[in-house]
């Protein structure tokens, strides 16, 4: 991949040099539009990962809404109360997504990451006095984002393997890895790399039982379950209705379709939530509070959140939701028929993956060619795996995804690929 990127990055018209006379806005945008050429083509449903698209209506108006407010700084919400205000409605709307309780209290971050080290910081400090040496204990399916915090805040990081049928980890397991030095418990709905749901409840009822916190991660599914419950799709409980549930994270900028940067940290409470913040005065600047990573925050995401979700409505979340959802099971359908593919698990939501059924086929050479005809996928292991993030524009795309990839396995005989790296370190 990396050779790739390398000649892509030549071809490019890019320009390193602060032009000695600045260049007219007609021409920075064309200089702009010419950059993106060889990116994924995500607004035409060719990625199944890292981009999402409603419709280019929601996309224009999160874009409008996004710029409109892109200058405007919620690091301090005393001067912009739009911001608040703003903030105060999408915390409200997420918190019935969540089942949250009236007395939950949120904050709205630049993105699941940053929703989980605030998880992860505010069950640090809260219980710094009896837990010197605090560890988390967590699926093996639990995102990635769950070890950069406990690396950021020097948590010990317990992973419990999940079963190799179900992908879903075992509650006894859990409790066997957790002692005296345990402050949170997590749990995922639905975990990201097979898309099924964890055991919520048992995982809740551990830490209820031991005093300690349990996250849930519903970042990829805190939009898209609860259309899936009044669609009528069985699932386990997942949400605050669990009584020892005591924060959730929900990512606007995925299932919510705006604009980046935008996802909610819920606590159960507000003196859960208090343990998130960071207030000084050790310094010449007077006192300095904030409550997130981030100091100085665009008002740009909060802005595009907000118009996103008053302009879809719960009808259309309701739409987009049914949408993704067939989509995914008629993807997951044509991959459990066909016997050279193996499909991980029968997708809870809208996420599904799957790998190779026989030694000589390389799941990652599939993933090169399906990238060769223009399609973007995830790449993960352990098992070496294709993911698919269904959303809904995969509706108008997917028969031709599947035309694609049987051309693909067709072709792709015993050459062989790499894993390649979901982010990178550029
Ligand atoms: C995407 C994701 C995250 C991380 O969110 P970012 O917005 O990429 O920072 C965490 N958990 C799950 C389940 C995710 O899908």
């Amino acid at each position: 991949m990396g050779a790739t990127d390398q000649s892509r990055r030549v071809a490019l018209p890019s320009s390193p040099e602060l032009p000695p006379h600045g260049w007219s806005t007609h021409e920075t945008l064309e200089r702009l539009e010419a950059l993106r050429v060889t990116d994924v083509r995500w607004k035409e449903g060719r990625a199944f990962s890292l981009a999402y698209q409603a419709s280019p209506e929601a996309h224009d108006l999160a874009t409008e809404a996004y710029r409109r407010f892109s200058g405007e700084n919620a690091l301090n919400v005393e001067a912009f109360p739009s911001l608040r205000a703003m903030q105060t409605d999408v915390l409200a709307i997420a918190g019935r997504w969540l089942g949250a309780p009236d007395t939950a209290r949120g904050f709205l971050t630049s993105g699941g990451t940053e929703s989980i080290l605030m998880a992860m910081k505010a069950a640090r400090d809260q219980f710094r006095r009896d837990k010197t040496h605090p560890n988390v204990v967590l699926p093996t399916s639990a995102h990635a984002a769950f070890h950069k915090a406990g690396a950021y805040f020097d948590v010990e990081l317990r992973c419990v393997p999940v079963c190799s049928e179900t992908w879903r980890v075992d509650g006894s397991a859990m409790a066997r890895a957790s002692d005296a030095n345990t402050i949170m418990f997590v749990a995922s709905a639905p975990q990201y790399p097979q898309g099924v749901v964890d055991p919520v409840a048992d995982i809740a009822a551990l830490a209820l039982e031991r005093g300690v916190n349990c996250h849930v991660d519903a970042c990829m599914g805190g939009v898209t379950l609860p259309y899936l419950e009044r669609l009528g799709v069985a699932l386990p409980k997942w949400n605050f209705a669990i009584e020892g549930v005591t924060s959730m994270s929900v990512d606007l900028h995925k299932f919510g379709y705006t604009a980046k940067g935008a996802s909610v940290i819920m606590y159960r409470n507000a003196a859960l939530r208090s343990h998130q913040g960071f207030v000084t005065d050790n310094w010449l600047g007077g006192v300095y509070g904030s409550s997130g990573v981030l100091g100085t925050k665009s008002g740009g995401p909060i802005a595009a959140a907000w118009a996103v979700l008053h302009h879809l409505g719960d009808d259309g979340y309701l739409r987009l939701v049914r949408s993704a959802r067939e989509t995914a099971l008629s993807i997951a359908a044509a991959i459990r028929a066909d016997s050279r593919l193996v499909l991980r698990a029968e997708p809870d939501a809208t996420l599904l993956s799957f790998g190779s059924a026989t030694p000589d086929l390389d799941i990652y050479a599939v993933a090169d060619g399906l990238a060769v005809r223009g399609w973007y996928v995830d790449r993960q292991a352990p098992p070496p795996s294709i993911h698919l993030t269904v959303n809904a524009i995969h509706a108008e795309t997917h028969q031709q995804f599947l035309t694609d990839l049987a051309v693909t396995l067709d072709a792709v005989g015993n050459s062989s690929g790499t894993l390649g790296s979901y982010g990178t370190l550029e």
